[in-house]
């Protein structure tokens, strides 16, 4: 099977790819407002301080929606693929794509708490996948 697209970690991201390889979510938090940013955001969404700071997100991860690709998205991807729209519960405007290969997300409604894990088939950059409701 063909390697899926890879993400290209950055300098800026690269906290959010280490401690996926860990099995571990980290998200951006400002030291000046407390709010949550996704690991792209240069500058806090809502007040726009620098001071954001990589840390560990101990809290739960949403199911928002899902979806069954039936075209492969790339090369070799089996298909259908069910795939998990995400987002963390203490800030909702953060979403996290998830792979859902075994259809866990089949029977919950939006809103159910699902556990991610990070899987890195091939030893590629780790990617979200549903591990099960949480
Ligand atoms: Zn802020």
């Amino acid at each position: 099977m063909t390697q899926p697209p890879q993400p290209v970690p950055t300098q800026e991201t690269q906290p959010f790819w280490d401690a996926a390889r860990d099995g571990r979510v980290v998200l951006w938090r400002c030291d000046d407002c407390g709010r949550l940013a996704h690991p792209q955001a240069p500058r806090c969404p809502d007040c726009l301080s620098e001071s954001l700071r990589a840390r560990p997100y101990a809290g739960r991860v949403l199911l928002k929606g899902r979806t069954v690709l039936t075209v492969p998205a790339f090369e070799g991807q089996a298909v259908p693929a069910p795939v998990a729209e995400c987002v963390i519960e203490d800030e909702p405007r953060i979403t996290l794509i998830a792979q859902d290969p075994e259809d866990l997300t089949r029977t919950l409604a939006p809103g159910a708490p699902v556990t991610l894990s990070f899987t890195a088939p091939g030893g590629g950059v780790p990617l979200a996948t549903i591990g099960g409701a949480a």
